[in-house]
């Protein structure tokens, strides 16, 4: 019964997703969502996420190629969006190691500032 409450239990996401958190929505299409994180770790920090709650990069399915190929492309339109001409990074953080602390898919896009490599 627990495994049901939580499968059923709507992610930090849908919840911004359904306007029920605020957020700072720059994008919204068929397929995915973004938004500034909270907590910008760049002075362009947005997360674009899938509207399917897919947990984490390790529970993708096969039937998920085409949305992941699609946030990508939103990566660049928004990358443009934004100014980034200097560049910029896209991240999937993926489980306990990466330091993944929401289980809804999304990728970071950050930009504004040189990022280290390797990252920490
Ligand atoms: P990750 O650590 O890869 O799972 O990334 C989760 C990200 O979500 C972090 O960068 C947080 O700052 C961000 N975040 C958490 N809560 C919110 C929120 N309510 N609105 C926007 N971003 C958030």
């Amino acid at each position: 019964m627990a495994t049901i409450n939580n499968m059923e239990k709507k992610t930090l996401f849908q919840r911004i997703m359904e306007r029920e958190i605020p957020a700072q929505i720059v994008h919204e299409d068929e397929w995915c969502i973004a938004f500034r994180d909270i907590a910008p770790k760049a002075p362009t920090h947005l997360l674009i996420v899938p509207r399917k709650p897919i947990p984490s990069l390790d529970a993708l399915m096969p039937e998920d190629a085409s949305v992941v190929g699609h946030l990508f492309v939103v990566a660049k339109q928004l990358a443009a969006a934004e100014g980034l001409t200097n560049g910029y990074r896209t991240v999937f953080n993926c489980g306990q190691d990466a330091g993944q602390t929401v289980f809804h898919l999304h990728l970071h896009l950050m930009g504004g500032r040189s990022f280290a490599w390797p990252p920490g």
